[in-house]
């Protein structure tokens, strides 16, 4: 489907992680079409909201960037609300909900996630300096979303909104930029398709809920959407 969000997307231009040059396709497209030949690949870059355009407080201590790359993606859900809101004001507010509650009530100096996926596709930082890092596929900021197995030294963790643990499913847009989003940061730090994990796997907990019974689908269809 074609809308303003998607018309938003820009061109990951070939060259940053040697993928070859093709035109641009909404990753829905590509998803759909797995025939597509590997050279042919093309990936458009998500459009992330920026921690100063969804008005985030100020981290209340230091941001650590650790030099070591991240080596697996790890999936999480917020547990908020399921609303019907698919709108960027309420991506923001959303993404404003899990500050507040990473850093009031946890104890946190920041959100605790790299990113946040709404439940209408918006992709926002979580941490300050998640965007930073990821668009020069360099460092990894050091964050607060899976203690098990030294994960947050290792992982880029990307939440979902909403809560999914107990039978509710992702709406398609959501689906469909969790899938570009893991794409991009699969070719940014040349993390394999096959390393994207839920929290499940490292930390006594049912999050990510319904999308950890869908990682075997998300690693098909990243692995597409980078050609391979
Ligand atoms: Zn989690």
């Amino acid at each position: 489907m074609l809308n303003a969000h998607s018309i938003r997307r820009r061109l990951l231009l070939a060259g940053t992680a040697g993928l070859a040059t093709a035109a641009a396709l909404p990753a829905a497209a590509k998803a759909a079409n797995p025939s597509r030949p590997a050279e042919s690949a093309s990936l458009v870059e998500p459009d992330i909201d920026s921690c100063e355009e969804w008005n985030a407080r100020p981290p209340s201590g230091s941001i650590s960037i650790l030099q070591t790359p991240p080596n697996k993606i790890i999936v999480h859900h917020t547990v908020s609300e399921n609303t019907s809101d698919f709108s960027r004001e309420q991506a923001h507010a959303h993404a404003r909900w899990v500050q507040d509650l990473h850093m009031d009530d946890n104890g946190w100096s920041d959100t605790g996630y790299h990113f946040v996926n709404s439940r209408g596709g918006w992709i926002t930082e979580g941490r300050h300096d998640s965007l930073a890092t990821l668009t020069a596929g360099n460092g990894l900021v050091l964050g607060a979303h899976t203690s098990g197995q030294g994960q947050n030294y290792e992982a880029i963790g990307i939440s979902n909104e909403g809560a999914y643990h107990d039978g509710a499913v992702p709406p398609d847009a959501q689906w469909e930029t969790l899938v570009l989003m893991c794409a991009y940061v699969c070719v940014q730090y040349a993390i394999p398709a096959t390393e994207i994990y839920g929290h499940m796997d490292f930390d006594a907990t049912q999050c990510p809920g319904i999308f950890h019974e869908m990682l075997p689908q998300l690693r098909d269809e990243v692995a597409t959407a980078i050609g391979g």
